[in-house]
Order: structure tokens, then C-alpha cells, then sequence
């Protein structure tokens, strides 16, 4: 291909500014572009990749199922669904899984999941800053106006408070509230880390007014954070929980996670989605759910703090704050650097990140990542943000 092709997108919708590259494959935590440059993948497709690219056991199982069959719908049963749904059940505390496509349509289907539950409550307490999808319900239940401009009316029946804030919630609840909504950790609003006890004291708030509390951790769960759910750190256990992004290593797959008092009342009917769980994002999920053990985990903790801690030697006084847990890092600078501006740059460079609010880098890099990636990564940012004039 040539790179003359990328102009052909005439007919491509305008809802992204992309960059101007495009890759043609991958391998390990590795992207090529059509001309055969190398970059490191410090963003795995949005917290997705996370087990790298073209990852040998997830591309030959996967490989084999696409041999076997593609889809063959909800109507029959599904040996694979019921085996990833009794491991992600094991590792989150939760008696039923119901598996879709994406984030926004797993908060979508835990929207209503707390709706039938709340039998006539149905008002759910967000928060500013959160992001929880593209969909009406999740947009409705997202705390950022800017993206709700020009597509109201929106749903009705969702409150926001500040995040971080438990008296805020308190002082919301009224006769008809059924749920809190979370994220563990904001993930779109800048890596946002409430403090220590937050969710407790949520679940304790949830569990005085029979409020279902719901966690989002369609970008912290799957290991990103070094638990398997970002809620694990707080020893609390969610009524539900919504999942998509790195499940399936990067076939899409969403996934809500329930207690069995919330999913008994999910009778045949009551929700659907013809591509849930479909087989070769569910063999993917089956292989990513065997890699990720607790050895794995730790793994995950061990770089993040790698990866902060070189960050920080490098000595530049501009590097203002390095927050997030894990693997799911956030960098914000002082003075205020265009987090866009500067990712751009580091993609000429050859390291391919993210961004996350108008002014932070996010690094989301694979957990397969290695000692020699990180000090290559180091090397690369250090290099870019020393060519930015203080
Ligand atoms: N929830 C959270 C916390 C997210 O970060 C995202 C996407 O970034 C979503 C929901 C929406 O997921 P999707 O883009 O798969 O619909």
C-alpha cells in the first residue's frame, strides 16, 4: 500500500482526528507502519491490546475457532460463554456474567439491569468527569456535557455529583435513586485516582439505602491496575460490574458482571445482543483470562512502579504529577504541555501513547512489556520532552 492511499478516505466519517499513520502489523509490544517503521506500543489500542499484538496462544486459538465456526447466536448454548463466564466469576466475586460487544453497550446493559431490579426506582448517581460510553444510556450517564452537545434529549433518570466526594452522593439520594455508577479510577478525565476508602465507604452508603453500586471498569478491569478488577484494592464487592476493552485482547467483546439477586430477574427476553459473545472474542477472552494469574498481576504492579520511577529520574522539574495504578499511568505537566501536541511527537519518535483530558499523557503499555522496552521508551520520551521549550 501506498501512503498516497491514506488520502483515498474521502468517504471515511470525520469523528476522529487521527494521525497520520497507519500500521500494517504488529508483534510482541510492537506496531509497523505501511512503510515498515517500528514504533513501541505505549497505548494498546486503548487499554485494550494487553497482552501485545499477535500474541502466539490467543492467535492460534483464536485461529482454530475461526475454523470451526463464527457465530451461531444466543439461541443455543455455548460451551465457550459458560466457561469464560465461571472464570470471571471466580475472579470477581459476581454469580453471573452477560456477555455483549462493548463498553458503552455493557453499561447500557447494566442500566437496565439496576432498572429492573429498582422495580419503579430508577434515577442513577454519576459523577462529574466520568465517561461511560457513546450509546444514549451511557451518554446520559456520562458527566462530561461536551459530549452531550447537540444530541439531546438525553435519557432521563441519571444525577452527577463530584467525584471523590461521599457526602455528595448522600445528599443526592432521593425516593427514586437505585444505583451509584463509578469508574474505579477515571480514565478519560485525566486519570483521575480518588483517594483510599472511597468506594468502601460508597458500598457502605449503597448497602444503608439499597442502592446497587455499579463499577465501570470497562478501562481498569482485566489486570490493567494489578488486580483483576480495579475494586479489588478496596476489598468491596460491586452489585454489578461492566467490562469490554482488554477482555478479548482486541476482538470485541463487553461483558456485565452481576450478583445473582440483580441477574435472576434478567429472564429470557429481557435482554439480548445478536454478536454477545461471540465465539472468537470468547476463545480470545478464555485465553486472556488463563494468562492473566496472580504471578501475571503482580508482574503488572512491579512495572508500573518501574515505569513511574524512570519516569521521575529523568530529573525534568516539568513533569508536575504521575498518577494511576499499574499499568494505567497518567502524566501531567508544569507548565501545562498539549497532551495531543506532545503525543504527536512522541508517534514521530516512534512511541505510540495516549491522551487523556486536554493536558495529560496517558500510558496504557502491554503487561508483556520488557525491561529493554522500558528503558527504550525512557529513552524516547526523555529525548521528545527535552526537544519541547521550557
Ligand atoms: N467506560 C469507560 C470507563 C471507558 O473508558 C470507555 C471507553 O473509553 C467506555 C466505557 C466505552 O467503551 P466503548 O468505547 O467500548 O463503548
Amino acid at each position: 500500500m501506498s501512503q498516497q492511499n491514506l488520502d483515498a478516505g474521502a468517504a471515511l466519517l470525520k469523528n476522529y482526528a487521527r494521525y497520520d499513520v497507519a500500521f500494517a502489523y504488529g508483534g510482541g509490544s510492537y506496531l509497523y507502519d505501511i512503510n515498515d517503521k517500528q514504533y513501541l506500543d505505549f497505548l494498546s489500542g486503548i487499554a485494550v491490546t494487553s497482552f501485545g499484538h499477535a500474541h502466539p496462544l490467543i492467535t492460534s486459538t483464536v485461529m482454530k475457532q475461526v475454523n470451526k465456526f463464527w457465530h451461531t447466536s444466543n439461541l443455543f448454548k455455548s460451551p465457550l460463554q459458560e466457561s469464560l463466564a465461571g472464570k470471571l466469576a471466580k475472579m470477581s466475586g459476581l454469580d453471573y456474567a452477560f456477555f455483549c460487544n462493548t463498553g458503552t453497550e455493557a453499561n447500557e446493559g447494566a442500566i437496565k439491569f439496576a432498572r429492573k431490579w429498582g422495580n419503579g426506582r430508577y434515577e442513577i448517581i454519576s459523577t462529574n468527569g466520568s465517561f461511560h460510553g457513546r450509546t444514549m444510556g451511557s451518554l446520559s450517564a456520562t458527566g462530561q456535557p461536551k459530549f452531550w452537545e447537540g444530541f439531546g434529549p438525553l435519557t432521563p433518570g441519571f444525577a452527577f455529583v463530584p467525584y471523590n466526594n461521599v457526602d455528595a452522593i448522600t445528599n443526592a439520594i432521593n425516593e427514586n435513586t437505585v444505583a451509584v455508577l463509578l469508574e474505579p479510577i477515571q480514565g478519560e478525565s485525566g486519570i483521575i485516582v480518588p483517594e483510599a476508602g472511597y468506594l468502601k465507604k460508597v458500598r457502605e452508603l449503597c448497602d444503608k439505602h439499597n442502592l446497587l453500586l455499579i463499577i465501570d471498569e470497562v478501562q481498569a478491569g482485566i489486570g490493567r491496575t494489578g488486580k483483576y478488577f480495579a475494586y479489588q484494592w478496596e476489598d468491596v464487592l460491586p452489585d454489578i460490574v461492566t467490562l469490554a476493552k482488554g477482555i478479548a485482547n482486541g476482538i470485541p467483546l463487553g461483558a456485565v458482571l452481576c450478583k445473582k439477586a440483580v441477574g435472576d430477574l434478567m429472564t429470557p427476553g429481557t435482554h439480548g445482543s445478536t454478536f454477545g459473545g461471540n465465539p472468537l472474542a470468547v476463545a480470545a477472552a478464555n485465553v486472556v483470562m488463563d494468562l492473566l494469574d496472580e504471578e501475571q498481576l503482580a508482574k503488572i504492579t512491579e512495572l508500573g512502579a518501574q515505569i513511574k520511577a524512570a519516569i521521575l529520574e529523568i530529573g525534568d522539574d516539568r513533569v508536575k504529577e504521575i498518577r494511576g495504578k499499574g499499568l494505567l499511568i497518567g502524566v501531567e505537566f508544569d507548565p501545562v504541555i498539549d497532551a495531543k501536541a506532545f503525543a504527536k511527537k512522541l508517534l514521530e519518535n516512534g512511541l505510540v501513547v495516549g491522551t487523556s483530558s486536554v493536558t495529560v499523557l496517558r500510558l496504557l503499555p502491554p503487561f508483556i512489556i520488557s525491561d529493554v522496552e522500558i528503558q527504550k521508551f525512557i529513552m524516547i520520551f526523555k529525548e521528545t520532552l527535552s526537544a519541547i521549550p521550557a
